[in-house]
């Protein structure tokens, strides 16, 4: 009979992402060698690796750095030096026939003349916002009005979201949906904004190599890690880890970057901890990349409302990364859809036409190369038992030294940079502890 191997570190880091990497490096920055990084797949980065097929290189939709903390601008400027490079955000929404620079609502000079006027006739009339907006719904209309709401936020959120509005909770909204004041809102109508705006009005990316050169930079300050190394079970009361349910980890602190609802499947036991996740939910998405034999005028990305396309948002990957097509005359576009469509010939025609409609492709480009991405975790749900659920989960997972980290981690809506905080302010407490 084979022994299973038995290891032991003193900290153990589930998911080889950008959180797990960046709570590894603070670990080395802070002298702290005794940890043990696990990653299911066979490559480090989670979403944020670029992925390299047939000279064409791209991310798991755009990932762009968009970096508001002192910490992840200095960080990332370090790792990366001179491969960093910043760009001004050029995005719109394609709705009903308009053409509306991002964001729809600081830019209403943009608007059909009749709709303008009846967003302008709303906004005055809007009251102050309730302490506790009852439901995203509630906040849209609330923050905009109705018309804006009809025109923009209901049909795209629907899309993208996969639900009504009333269903989600507006906890998540904080900077990614601009709610400016409603001056602003009703000057756009007459005058265009001097700057764009919003939390991504200009973001940085690396000039070569995608987001994954990012993760390259982390990793190759990070020694302990394992590739192909799934973590299928866990005891937390023995501090006690399974990879692929043959060898065992021991630990005494765990941190987690893997989903939520997936930690606490991997519990021996909490049998009540897994009947309250099985209220968390999320919304997949797929992701196709598609490159045709005409370099279109650039574009970072666009949304699009109208229930008419298959895809809630289309990017262009070469406009910020020439690098990611191996000619010129070239466009390679990140198409996002909801939810899991077939990859089928079927669904490639619709979204083919869903562009040639918007203006995208012609009918005589060609198409030179596309692949598919399944995100089946892509947007965590704030639905209302999210709000209770989840800092009650944080809680006792805490309570056994399990500490849990990253968008999917502490079940939320954030990016890189909130990663990036969250891993070096853990990798401070852990070593107190
Ligand atoms: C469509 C989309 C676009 C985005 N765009 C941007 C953007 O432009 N800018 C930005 O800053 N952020 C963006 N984000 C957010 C960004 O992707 C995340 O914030 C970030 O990648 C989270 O990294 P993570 O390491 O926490 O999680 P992940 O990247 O999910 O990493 C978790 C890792 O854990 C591994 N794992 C899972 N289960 C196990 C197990 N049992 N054992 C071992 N390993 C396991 C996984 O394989 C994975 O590698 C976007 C997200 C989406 C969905």
């Amino acid at each position: 009979m084979v022994t299973p191997k038995i290891t032991h570190t003193r900290t153990l880091i589930l998911g080889g992402g950008i959180t797990g990497l960046a709570t590894a490096y603070a670990l080395e920055e802070l002298g702290c060698r005794d940890y043990l990084l696990l990653e299911a797949k066979d490559h480090l980065g989670g979403l944020c690796a670029t992925t390299y097929v047939n000279g064409y290189h791209f991310d798991y939709g755009g990932h762009l750095l968009h970096l508001h903390s002192q910490l992840g601008k200095t960080l990332v400027k370090k790792l990366l030096g001179k491969n960093l490079a910043q760009h001004t955000r050029h995005a719109w929404v394609y709705s009903n026939g308009m053409h509306v620079p991002y964001p729809f609502q600081t830019n209403l000079w943009a608007l059909h003349p009749e709709l303008r006027a009846l967003c302008v006739e709303e906004l005055k009339q809007l009251q102050n916002m309730p302490a506790a907006p009852e439901h995203f719904e509630d906040w849209c209309i609330r923050s905009f009005g109705y018309a804006l709401y009809e025109a923009f936020f209901r049909p795209y959120n629907e899309k993208l979201w996969g639900r009504p509005l009333r269903e989600l909770t507006c906890e998540w909204c904080g900077p990614f949906v601009p709610a400016p004041q409603r001056g602003e809102m009703l000057q756009s109508a007459t005058q265009k904004p001097a700057a764009p705006q919003g939390y991504n009005a200009t973001f940085y990316y690396p000039r070569h190599g995608g987001c994954g050169a990012l993760v390259e930079a982390l990793a190759a300050h990070v020694k302990n890690t394992r590739t192909n190394a799934p973590v299928t079970r866990l005891n937390l009361a023995a501090k006690t880890a399974w990879i692929n349910d043959r060898e065992t980890v021991t630990f005494e602190q765990l941190v987690s970057t893997i989903p939520l609802p997936q930690l606490v499947n991997l519990l021996q036991g909490h049998d009540e901890l897994k009947r309250a996740a099985l209220q968390l939910e999320a919304q997949p998405i797929t992701v196709y990349h598609l490159a045709i034999a005409r370099e279109v005028p650039h574009f970072s990305w666009i949304y699009f409302p109208d229930a008419a396309q298959p895809f809630y948002r289309v990017g262009m990957q070469n406009s910020f990364d020439p690098g990611s097509v191996p000619e010129k005359d070239t466009s390679l576009f990140y198409i996002e859809l909801p939810g899991l469509p077939p990859h089928t010939p079927e669904t490639e025609e619709k979204i083919w036409n869903g562009l040639h409609q918007k203006g995208l492709v012609d009918s005589d480009d060609v198409k030179l190369f596309s692949a598919w991405q399944t995100l089946p975790y892509a947007y965590v749900i704030f639905n209302q038992a999210r709000s209770q659920v989840v800092p009650a989960l944080l809680a006792a997972l805490e309570k056994e030294n399990c500490f849990c980290v990253g968008r999917y981690g502490r079940w939320e809506y954030s990016f890189i940079d909130k990663s990036l905080t969250q891993a070096w302010d853990l990798a401070g407490k852990l070593t107190t502890l």
